[in-house]
């Protein structure tokens, strides 16, 4: 199958605003797909070539694709730079730069589907000493075969900027189009169900319309958890106190919600995979783990849910997230790592054993089995702590003390509720923790923007006043919160807060801006972590813009003494 085909509708989806109207061009491009090129064609709609919870990448920078646009056209680098300042886009610029050379090249050329996609995967896997070469061989061959057209997004799709790349929601409903011939009212509501749970089962959409290629409705309702392939997880709704989340239930328990990361974890006899809650693949970060589901599962077959922490080696403490961040992401020295940071395990669900699916057993049910499977191991491999309890003194104290051991707050979990993939769904789980206050922070540094944001200012370093010495120091870098097109009258878009930062520029250095203390932003945050790569030796994870101050002066901002204070009062005063 030629890549023009998915070329063709690149530009009708780039030239349709109407959510409709891509579903369309997408459902008769999938129509038109021949089964092996199914789930390839799927992927590249997103501008992907691995299911989102691979844990593999494309990788390629920006400045390698000057060089590979360098050499597959002829154009010295210095020109390909020049035409991508004025573009802010390396796609359009390859796109001009070989329509300049039209002339001088015959006929026309095409590449096919199969070999784009295999020539992005094979970017993913070349590593080390000479991978720099390979890479920009690997592209150029695309290019040299490619139309100027095709060239644009090969390019595109290389840098993970394809830009008029579809969202979940449009290839589900063009599968719902395409296979079951369902494009509205109940008709369509029962068909996007059915593909919704094949997706939760299955967290790829290729092998989702594959199905319902194949085998329609009854496939797609009929899809179950495969063990190695991570599943859609239950998701938490979030509640204001915990007195409200135990009205919320006739049976309930408390739970500890521990401060580290969700892992699922499958296991088929010797065989063990693990994966995050964004799907990561990440067993080979976790040989520790690997090792102690081997031993310490007595099902032969199953799929647990559980959250892993960081602990101290010496006193066995929860550590910050930070730690374990460092286990997650890395790749070499895993050994020495195992060592340098151990990590303790809390299990909490479990959905399938000895091949049965338990999606439609009770919580009540589903713990009991997890509690007959696990052979714990103090500070290590446990079940996660629990309370079962209506009295609210009682689940008030188990709070406290959950904060004061370091942890987020506990989950309220409905103990006669079925597990609902991928969903968060009242009469599941219920998640209580402290509402964190929010900061008034100065805007003190920016990074230009990249793809849709070009030309604005991208995201913002935040800072807070050192009260010794009157400067700002860093603790953060938001980009959420400003709007891309105002919606609101007082959303702030990108280019009125680059407007508004412009004439404060102090320096420039590659992408990055220092900018003088002049704007106050209030800032909430998920949380205060210890950071050394930030000035203030704290970071904020995930700040998001609240509202500008314009009735404040930087002066007027929260200093470091209030950023400690919350960062301690978080870890209840801990
Ligand atoms: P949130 O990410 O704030 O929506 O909270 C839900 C997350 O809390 C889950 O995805 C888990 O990673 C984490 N978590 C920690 N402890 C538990 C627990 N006991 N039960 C369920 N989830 C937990």
């Amino acid at each position: 199958m030629l890549y023009s085909k998915l070329v063709d509708v690149y530009d009708e989806l780039s030239e349709t605003s109407a959510r409709l109207g891509k579903i369309e061009a997408v459902a008769k491009l999938l129509k038109g797909t021949d089964n092996d090129n199914l789930p390839r064609v799927v992927l590249l709609l997103q501008g992907k070539v691995f299911p989102s919870w691979s844990d593999e990448d494309i990788g390629v920078a920006d400045k390698m694709v000057l060089k590979i646009v360098s050499t597959a056209t002829g154009f010295p680098e210095n020109e390909v730079t020049k035409k991508y300042n004025e573009t802010g886009d390396l796609g359009l610029t390859v796109e001009t730069l070989m329509e300049s050379k039209r002339q001088q090249t015959l006929g026309a050329k095409h590449v096919d589907i199969e070999k784009v996609f295999e020539n992005m995967k094979k970017l993913a896997s070349v590593e080390g000493k000479g991978s720099q070469e390979v890479k920009v061989s690997i592209v150029k061959e695309l290019i040299m075969h490619s139309s100027p057209k095709e060239a644009k997004y090969i390019v595109r799709t290389a840098l993970g900027q394809l830009r008029v790349g579809v969202a979940e929601g449009v290839i589900r409903d063009a599968i719902a189009s395409a296979f079951l011939g369902a494009t509205e009212g109940d008709e369509k509501k029962v068909a996007v169900k059915a593909i919704e749970w094949a997706w939760f089962m299955r967290s790829d959409y290729g092998e989702v319309a594959r199905i319902a290629k194949d085998r329609g409705m009854k496939g797609l309702r009929g899809a179950s958890l495969e063990i190695g392939k991570p599943f859609q997880v239950l998701l938490a709704e979030k509640s204001p106190s915990l007195e409200e989340a135990m009205k919320s239930f006739e049976n309930f328990q408390v739970e500890v919600k521990f401060d580290g990361a969700r892992i699922q974890a499958h296991k088929d006899g010797d065989r063990v995979w693990l994966f995050t809650r964004r799907l990561e693949n990440v067993t080979t970060q976790f040989p520790d783990i690997v090792e102690m589901v081997r031993k310490n599962v007595s099902a032969k077959k199953c799929v647990l849910e559980g959250e892993i922490m960081a602990v101290d080696p010496e006193s066995g403490k929860p550590l910050p997230f930070q730690s374990l961040s460092q286990r997650i992401r890395r790749k070499y020295e895993i050994d020495m790592m195992v060592e340098k940071i151990p990590v303790q395990t809390n299990w909490f669900d479990i959905v399938q054993a000895e091949g049965k699916s338990l999606f439609s057993e009770t919580f009540r049910e589903r713990r009991e089995i997890l509690e007959c499977c696990i052979r714990e191991v103090t500070g290590r491999f446990q079940l996660s702590k629990q309370l079962t309890t209506k009295d609210i003194g009682e689940a008030e104290k188990f709070y406290q003390e959950a904060l004061q051991a370091g942890q987020e707050g506990v989950m309220v979990k409905n103990l006669d509720a079925l597990y609902q993939p991928g969903r968060r769904v009242a009469g599941g789980w219920l998640k209580v923790k402290p509402i964190m206050e929010t900061l008034d922070l100065v805007i003190i540094g920016a990074q230009w923007g990249t793809g849709k944001r070009a030309g604005w200012m991208g995201s913002f370093v935040l800072g807070c006043r050192d009260e010794e010495s009157g400067e700002f120091l860093e603790c953060g870098m938001m980009g959420t919160g400003v709007k891309e097109k105002k919606t609101e009258d007082d959303d702030i878009t990108f280019k009125e807060l680059t407007e508004m930062l412009r004439s404060h520029i102090v320096s420039e250095k590659g992408n990055m801006v220092t900018i003088r203390p002049k704007i106050v932003i209030e800032t909430a945050y998920e949380e205060i972590q210890k950071s050394p790569n930030y000035s203030s030796g704290y970071a904020l994870r995930f700040p998001r813009m609240v509202r500008m101050r314009s009735d404040k002066s930087p002066e007027d901002a929260d200093g470091m003494e209030r950023v400690g204070r919350l960062y301690v009062q978080q870890k209840g005063g801990k």
